[in-house]
């Protein structure tokens, strides 16, 4: 019958598409993809050849029940993103609602991610952590993002565009103390990949001198500080066990 493949991709190195990935992409009726192009040369590359349907952010609103009568019909559908997991800051997720609502089955492939490859580099706990994706772009919209970084025990992680950095860094140490670590992984499985780590005010210095390139991922790390305690406050605390009688 029809169902839904959402099918990772490489976020730069061609061979970190998995065995079933390739079949899957080479067995499906159609690869749903965001830019049928661009995609196209990643998929000759590494060696599939099938026939594709284009489905993105401008046209997934539509394109949905259309994709959804086809997999009705038995037709099996592969969804790939430009690189990477789709629905992961990607498109994907209207589709994958919609199948759910009709009983059409969604089988997810793991594969890579960015965020996820860049976490466990980080040397940051995993557990927990926040994604954000992108935010917004405005310093002022941005700020209430950071002010709950600020506060986080869980590692959090968004995605950056290269030109946006500095001034995206500059607003994060206006909100954080400059000195919390953080981490910026540039060009995953690349041959540029490189981890900028150190202070919000370290990495923004090297990255004043040294031209932000490639696709970047942010990492901050957790908020460790030790909460301080009143000695009045704990008196109070004692005072209310007793009477509670605990
Ligand atoms: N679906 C993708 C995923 O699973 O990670 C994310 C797609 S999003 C439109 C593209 C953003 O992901 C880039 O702007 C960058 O922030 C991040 N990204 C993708 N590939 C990357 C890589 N090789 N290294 C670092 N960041 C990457």
């Amino acid at each position: 019958g029809g169902k839904l493949y959402l099918v990772p991709t490489p976020i730069g190195n061609l061979e970190d598409i998995t065995l079933r990935a390739k079949r899957i992409l080479t067995e499906a009726d159609y690869i749903a993809a965001e830019d049928t192009r661009t995609s196209g040369i990643m998929l000759d590359k590494i060696g599939i050849h099938n026939k594709m349907i284009s489905f993105h952010k401008y046209n997934s609103k539509q394109r949905a029940p259309e994709l959804i009568e086809m997999m009705k019909n038995g037709t099996v559908i592969a969804e790939i993103s430009d690189a990477g997991m789709p629905v992961i800051s990607d498109p994907g997720y209207i589709l994958v609602q919609a199948c759910i609502e009709h009983d059409i089955p969604v089988v997810p492939l793991p594969g890579p991610s960015a965020f996820a490859t860049a976490l466990i580099a980080s040397g940051f706990d995993a557990q927990p952590f926040t994604y954000y994706g992108f935010l917004p772009r405005k310093a002022s919209e941005q700020k209430p993002f950071f002010e709950q970084m600020e506060k986080a025990r869980a590692t959090s992680i968004f995605y950056e565009a290269p030109h946006r950095l500095v001034k995206t860094l500059t607003t994060l140490s206006e909100v954080l103390k400059p000195d919390r670590e953080i981490v910026c992984a540039r060009e995953l499985t690349k041959i540029h990949e490189e981890f900028a780590r150190g202070s919000i005010s370290e990495v923004l210095d090297h990255f004043k001198t040294t031209e932000p390139r490639g696709e970047f991922v942010v990492l901050v790390s957790p908020n460790t500080e030790e909460v301080a305690v009143s000695l009045a406050d704990l008196v109070k605390l004692v005072d209310e066990l007793v009477a509670s009688g605990k």
